[in-house]
């Protein structure tokens, strides 16, 4: 059956399902985190109305000096070249058990509701102990240069040792979609975009109104003033998306209640 998944993968990627795979994940990565960090960078080099919202505004700006900018090229040179040597490693795994539907229709809105919900939830649960465990003296170093500022901006999401990389954020985000055994490209594409804008938001330094699901309902989401406040003190406030890691294990800190 002729789809436009099928004619895309023909027409545009020479037929190669791997090389579509690589690319529109590369792609759905970075489009999304630089569309979101492009607004932030804004926000941190001009003065506007979203300043009330800034949440350590006791503070200057981060203004992106020579030092910072530096770091961060380097790393973002670091994290791409690991992400291209993994990507087709991803697409090997993600066809062990199952596999990624390449050419298929798209799926109905249920189908990717239900399992993008899965991910989120395994990544939450994973990510919320690989984080915990990572702040444990024998493995900190691992974690070290995340912690490098304590005043984060959307572009740190990425500061991050690659061995952290692939062994606790990667395996969390994966995981479940590994062990899924039906799943369309298209899914993990708003997959991959939905946690980007997480962490990227988590980072980026302002606690703004409407834009994330903590303001709707603040009990259960962990939003980006306890991830900013994990950053600030080096502790509490492991999870991801949600609090709910951190209240049962007693790191939940709402920085508002210091
Ligand atoms: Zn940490
Ligand atoms: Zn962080």
């Amino acid at each position: 059956m002729q789809t436009f998944w099928s004619h895309c993968c023909r027409e545009y990627f020479y037929d190669s399902e791997l090389l579509m795979f690589c690319i529109l994940i590369v792609a759905s990565f970075q489009i999304s985190f630089w569309t979101l960090n492009a607004a932030l960078i804004y926000l941190d080099t001009h003065k506007t109305r979203f300043d009330k919202y800034r949440i350590q505004s006791n503070k200057p700006k981060v203004s992106l000096q020579p030092e910072l900018v530096s770091k961060i090229r380097k790393s973002i040179v670091k994290y791409t070249i690991t992400a291209s040597l993994f990507t087709p490693i991803l697409y090997l795994l993600l066809n062990i058990k199952g596999r990624v539907d390449m050419r298929g229709p798209t799926p109905p809105i249920t189908t990717i509701i239900w399992q993008t919900l899965l991910f989120i939830f395994t990544e939450d649960t994973l990510f919320y102990w690989g984080h915990y465990l990572l702040h444990h003296k024998s493995l900190y170093k691992f974690h070290k240069e995340h912690h490098t500022y304590q005043q984060p901006i959307g572009i740190v999401a990425v500061l991050s040792d690659p061995l952290e990389s692939l062994i606790q954020i990667q395996s969390a985000v994966w995981l479940a979609a590994a062990l899924l055994p039906h799943k369309h490209i298209f899914t993990l594409m708003v997959w991959i975009i939905i946690r980007v804008h997480q962490t990227v938001y988590a980072h980026g330094g302002y606690n703004i109104p409407y834009v994330h699901m903590k303001h709707y309902i603040p009990s259960l989401f962990l939003g980006c003033k306890p991830h900013d406040y994990h950053h600030r003190v080096g502790k509490y406030n492991y999870g991801s998306f949600f609090s709910f890691w951190d209240k049962v294990m007693g790191t939940y800190k709402e920085p508002d209640t210091e």
